[in-house]
């Protein structure tokens, strides 16, 4: 085991005890087929399943996994060629979904995730109406405070999401957020996730992996 390993793995165990103090439930998992695993156990193929954009379920193989041929009512808003309106008819279901999941901008060690989001769709599934809702995180997103966790939300997973989408936006060509006030900004609303409520009707799934942004 590498050095960065033993130390993925440290920060990882204190900020699981966090987050269980918080109220969550939390899986670990040593790498993405091991992470693809453990959805499988807990996601129902029957259940109604909402996904929120994220390159780290891209990056472990969810979609390839979790298709309509076999979830037969998963909310798949990725479908090629949908129309906008259907995309976002989709956004709303997915906020009334059986399970949501997603990744986070960011973990702290005190056991709090943070999401940004353009519209906030992404945070209100997060937060409210999906009965079980489940986040994919890699443990490169482990920050030592919530301070350095709205950082990196901002300063990193934000500025890469507009690189991403080439949005155009200052923060792509001056490599930081300035707070700009763009009408293309990806991040408008920011979430912190302090406590489970209810206790245990999220989980946190680490993957000791770096994943996404
Ligand atoms: S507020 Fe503007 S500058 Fe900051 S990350 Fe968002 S788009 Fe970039």
């Amino acid at each position: 085991m590498t050095e960065k390993n033993i130390l993925n793995k440290t920060l990882s165990s204190i900020t699981k005890k966090s987050l269980q103090k918080n109220g969550f439930i939390v899986h670990e998992a040593d790498d993405k087929a091991e992470a693809i695993t453990i959805l499988e156990e807990l996601i129902d193929k029957n259940a109604i399943i909402g996904y929120g954009g994220s390159r780290t379920l891209d990056e472990i193989g969810f979609h390839t996994i979790f298709t309509i041929r076999d979830y037969p009512n998963l909310l798949d808003r990725n479908i090629p060629d949908i129309s906008r309106e259907v995309k976002q008819s989709i956004q709303k279901r997915t906020l009334s979904a059986e399970i949501f999941i997603s990744s986070a901008n960011a973990l702290t060690t005190e056991g709090d995730l943070i999401l940004i989001d353009k519209w906030g769709n992404r945070n209100a599934a997060a937060t409210y109406g999906p009965e079980k809702r489940i986040f994919v995180v890699g443990t490169n997103k482990i920050t030592s405070s919530l301070d350095e966790g709205l950082k990196r939300a901002r300063n990193y997973a934000a500025v890469q999401n507009n690189i991403r989408f080439n949005t155009g936006n200052p923060c792509t060509t001056k490599g930081h957020c300035v707070q700009c006030d763009s009408k293309e900004r990806l991040c408008s609303v920011t979430t912190i996730i302090s406590k489970c409520q209810p206790v245990n009707s999220a989980i946190i799934l680490l993957i000791n992996e770096d994943l996404g942004f």
